[in-house]
């Protein structure tokens, strides 16, 4: 099965663009060098291409099984996962006193994206190891801590997150899962469903984060707890004792993923789930949104990774299928056959991929370098840049799934009915890549958090800083010799968005909350456009200062020949014109969905369905 991972492209956003070697001045990340960031990048490709990538189709096509209780992954994932342990790929970004390599967030970033590309059902398995271990470091008792996370980051004990009950979905606040108090631990009963890798076989411990109610909460989500159940637990030396009263009680069929488990749990069958409180009572939700957080640009990252691989199919695909003639030649029936890259709708789909993917790289790896600067950079900067941070992950959640599955279907079409069969794997990406618009909070959800809390966050002052980090690149470039004529696009699409905030905010005021909300998902993927806009542009500019270095005058007439001779070049000249076409043929879509907020129609919340 073809299979490529664009490592020229993460190196440019690293080392290039993103400049992720600015943070090894930082003191937390002071013992690494460029030079091994730039290692891992190449040994997370070949693992991903050599260890990951061969479990894609037989996850699928396998699938996890469950039988008598318990849930059993295919016999290639076991040797696999020990590599990824044994590689240390689950704490690579974690602090070395937990075991881990304390490796800038971006470097993390970009390894999980190849293994995502590669395998994302098997990938999910110690993602989730990972982040259930970082709750626990952030908000455990010492003595938790020390019991469970070395062994999690290790990847010898899973995590999970159990928070979705049959009645409370999107609506967190209505679940029921009941928490007793018995001593130094409760006693837990309920159910959860859709736990992703709630029961395996790849370890034998398995450490759920579960959100309960204790007796006499409050209603709603300032009631909900949250508490750390292990399947067995742990005796004082360690070792793993009695089983727990926590059941796999049967696993889903769905559309995709089928090489991860989803599971029904059952939380005290037999009178006896035990959990321990995680945080004080009542503070769930806040603990648990630092995992659903990190999640959510996992999720993103989903998009991401699939839609590179889809994209990648694609475009050689495209290179090799020979069909029709050049549009030029349609009236001569013999006219030399070409390959379907020559067509312009194939080339529009192409760049359109290309762009996306490539932008979503960009959004992604900024994100995580906002996170460490978050938490090591300059004490006086950290609330920016974690304010930057809360407002971007709902757009690489929602925007990054959503263009992820926008890029597989055009990888799909690219490919025509060979992309809708079996044998090239394209459909296996669209399946797997669509739960992402799902999970984390649906792509709707997200939408909410971004009008709702995330852009009037500290009186609009957070969305305002962001909107002068993108101000001062335009300024600094608008006069640019063979780069300004592309800015007025960008200027354009930040006014608009700028205008539509304020209409917002107007509206809300006014005491008219159902308009916004009416129009929340259209202003994310505005938004997500934006900042693609302004990070492919950004990308662009360093690309035209290599280019200039490299003695290759993209307006020249001698671009051909400089072009043909020079790969560096070539990638350097695709990146000018990747940003050309995203702020001049996709960004204006800002202003069609504006257009559609000024109509001030409700039609859509006045028409009464049939039966509602
Ligand atoms: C494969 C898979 C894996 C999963 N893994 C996990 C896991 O590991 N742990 C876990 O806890 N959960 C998991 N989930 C559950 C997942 O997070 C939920 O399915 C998701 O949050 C949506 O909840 P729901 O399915 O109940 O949909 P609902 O909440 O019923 O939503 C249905 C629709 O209504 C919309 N909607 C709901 N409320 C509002 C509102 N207030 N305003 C606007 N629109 C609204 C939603 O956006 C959506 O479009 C998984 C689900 C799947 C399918």
């Amino acid at each position: 099965m073809f299979f490529r991972i664009d490592e020229r492209d993460a190196r440019f956003v690293l080392f290039e663009h993103i400049k992720v070697q600015e943070l090894l001045k930082l003191p937390a990340f002071r013992d690494h060098a460029q030079e091994t960031l730039e290692m891992v990048v190449a040994e997370a490709a070949r693992f991903a291409r050599e260890v990951v990538q061969p479990l894609n189709v037989i996850g699928d096509r396998e699938g996890a099984k469950f039988e008598n209780g318990k849930v059993r992954f295919p016999k290639a994932y076991h040797e696999a996962y020990r590599a990824y342990c044994e590689g240390g790929w689950i704490a690579s970004g974690t602090s070395p006193e937990w075991g881990g390599q304390g490796l800038p967030a971006p470097l993390a970033i970009t390894s999980v994206e190849f293994f995502i590309g590669a395998c994302p059902a098997f990938v999910v398995n110690p993602m989730l190891a990972h982040s259930a271990a970082h709750v626990l470091e952030s908000f455990a008792s010492q003595e938790l801590k020390q019991v469970y996370c070395p062994k999690m980051y290790a990847g010898e004990w899973a995590g999970t997150m159990c928070l979705t009950e049959p009645q409370a979905g999107s609506a967190l606040g209505d679940l029921k899962t009941q928490a007793q108090r018995a001593g130094d631990h409760y006693l837990l009963t309920g159910t959860k469903i859709f736990i992703t890798s709630g029961e395996h076989d790849l370890v034998k411990q398995i450490c759920h984060l579960v959100l309960a109610r204790v007796e006499g909460a409050p209603a709603g989500i300032k009631g909900v707890s949250l508490f750390l159940v292990p399947k067995y637990l742990v005796q004082k030396d360690g070792s793993l004792g009695e089983r727990n009263d926590v059941r796999c009680l049967g696993i889903e069929e769905k559309m995709g993923l089928h090489g991860s488990a989803t599971c029904t749990m059952g939380f005290g069958e037999d009178g006896h789930c035990v959990g321990y409180l995680i945080g004080k009572e009542n503070e769930g939700i806040k603990l648990m949104f630092q995992m659903m957080n990190e999640a959510r640009i996992y999720v993103g990252l989903q998009g991401l990774g699939i839609a590179s691989a889809a994209y990648e199919l694609a475009l050689d695909y495209a290179k090799q299928r020979v069909q029709g003639t050049d549009a030029a030649a349609f009236k001569d029936p013999g006219a030399p056959r070409v390959p379907i890259i020559r067509h312009p709708d194939v080339r529009r789909m192409l760049t359109t991929m290309k762009a996306l993917v490539e932008g979503l790289r960009a959004l992604i790896v900024r994100a995580g370098a906002y996170s460490d600067l978050a938490e090591h950079g300059p004490e006086e900067d950290r609330a920016k840049y974690q304010g930057f941070l809360e407002l971007l992950t709902p757009v690489c959640k929602a925007y990054g799934s959503e263009a992820g599955f926008r890029i597989c279907d055009m990888a799909m079409l690219t490919l025509g009915g060979y992309g809708y069969i079996r044998e090239y794997g394209v459909e296996q990406y669209m399946r797997d890549v669509k739960i992402a618009s799902i999970y984390e909070g649906t792509n709707g959800i997200q939408a909410i958090d971004l009008i709702a809390r995330k852009v009037p966050a500290k009186g609009g002052l957070v969305f305002m800083q962001f909107l002068q980090e993108v101000n001062t690149f335009i300024d600094r470039h608008k006069s640019h010799p063979r780069l300004g004529h592309l800015f007025p696009h960008l200027e354009q699409a930040r006014d608009t968005i700028a205008r539509i905030t304020m209409k917002f905010g107007e509206l809300n005021m006014s005491g008219d909350l159902y308009y916004p909300l009416l129009h929340a998902t259209p202003y994310l993927h505005s938004f997500g456009e934006f900042i693609l806009g302004w990070l492919l542009l950004e990308q662009a500019v360093v690309a035209d200062e290599k280019l200039q270095a490299m003695g290759g005058n993209v307006s020249s007439g001698n671009r051909p020949s400089f072009l043909k001779q020079n790969p560096e070049g070539r990638f350097y000249d695709a990146k000018i014109k990747t940003a050309e076409f995203f702020v001049t043929t996709l960004l204006p879509e800002v202003h069609a969905r504006a257009a559609a907020v000024d109509a001030s129609s409700r039609a859509a919340l006045d028409i009464v369905f049939e039966g509602e």
